[in-house]
């Protein structure tokens, strides 16, 4: 049987102010699926992506990425390429956009010895065809003050993938914009995973966002969390604006939202955020 590409079994995560944010927690996801994570808030989504993002190691359990175990000793694996992006995307103010776009390809090997070694009008073409796919075509010489908040949101998924990352981790990529660009953005997002097919977990409040994009929903328990659902969806791609709307997509996201209201009814008060460190 082959090994999901990411697994976390029986993972427990404590953070040193005490806050149990996870509880012997399992996930599976296959290689080249897309998946999104929700639940009520701070039932420890963002925690999970950390584990995956090897940002943070389990207080016990097992998290595996790729073949590789979080906080092993390294294995003679080359090491994985991570795409991310946020709710804010921070952009660099001195760089144009497509200078921007371009900074992984200047850190993550194996495209670093290639940046070095002035490979960089190819790069600049690659991060062109990227912000050309997402309809920011003709705006890489500007700089970040210079766009929206929808059109950064977009050139942070072109950074996100300019160096065709095995793995995207999205944390509410689009929760800081209105609901028409958010729209438009789910279609850049989905084209650009057709096309590419990295393994995706997106975390998100939007249920509707999460039926239009993702395979799979895993809905998690309030915290300490642990996945308390997980749906299938098999709608047709592409998916559209229209799709997002259909019968099929507002039962799910009925029910999905009648899951987390139940876990969010059963949720301990949040505590103290007085010395929130990991
Ligand atoms: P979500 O993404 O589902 O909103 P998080 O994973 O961010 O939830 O947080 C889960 C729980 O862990 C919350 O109670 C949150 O306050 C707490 N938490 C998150 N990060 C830290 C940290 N660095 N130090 C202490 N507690 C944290």
């Amino acid at each position: 049987m082959t090994q999901p590409f990411i697994s976390l079994s029986d993972v427990t995560l404590r953070y040193r102010t005490g806050t149990l944010a996870l509880d012997r927690t399992d996930l599976a996801i296959d290689e080249g699926d897309f998946v999104a994570l929700v639940g009520p808030s701070g039932c420890g989504k963002s925690t999970i992506l950390k584990l995956v993002a090897n940002l943070l190691q389990p207080s016990s359990g097992v998290v595996v990425v790729g073949g590789r175990e979080a906080g092993a000793p390294s294995l003679p694996l080359p090491r994985l390429r991570i795409g991310l992006a946020f709710q804010n995307p921070t952009m660099l103010p001195w760089l144009t956009i497509r200078q921007n776009v371009m900074v992984p390809l200047k850190i993550v090997p194996p495209f670093r010895a290639e940046f070095a070694a002035k490979k960089k009008g190819e790069f600049a073409d690659r991060a062109e065809a990227l912000l050309e796919q997402v309809g920011l075509k003709g705006f890489g010489d500007k700089r970040p003050w210079q766009l929206s908040g929808g059109m950064l949101q977009r050139a942070s998924l072109c950074r996100a993938l300019v160096h065709d990352p095995q793995l995207l981790l999205l944390d509410e990529p689009f929760g800081a914009l209105d609901q028409f660009t958010r729209e438009e953005l789910w279609a850049a997002l989905q084209a650009l995973w057709m096309d590419r097919k990295p393994t995706v977990l997106l975390v998100t409040h939007d249920l509707r966002e999460a039926a239009t994009l993702a395979n799979r929903i895993c809905v998690m328990s309030a915290r300490p969390g642990r996945i308390l659902e997980d749906r299938a969806v098999t709608l047709p791609r592409p998916r559209t604006v229209e799709t997002s709307y259909a019968p099929e997509v507002a039962t799910l996201v009925q029910a999905l939202r009648l899951r987390i209201a139940e876990a969010r009814s059963a949720a301990e008060p949040e505590p103290s955020p007085a010395g929130a460190m990991a």
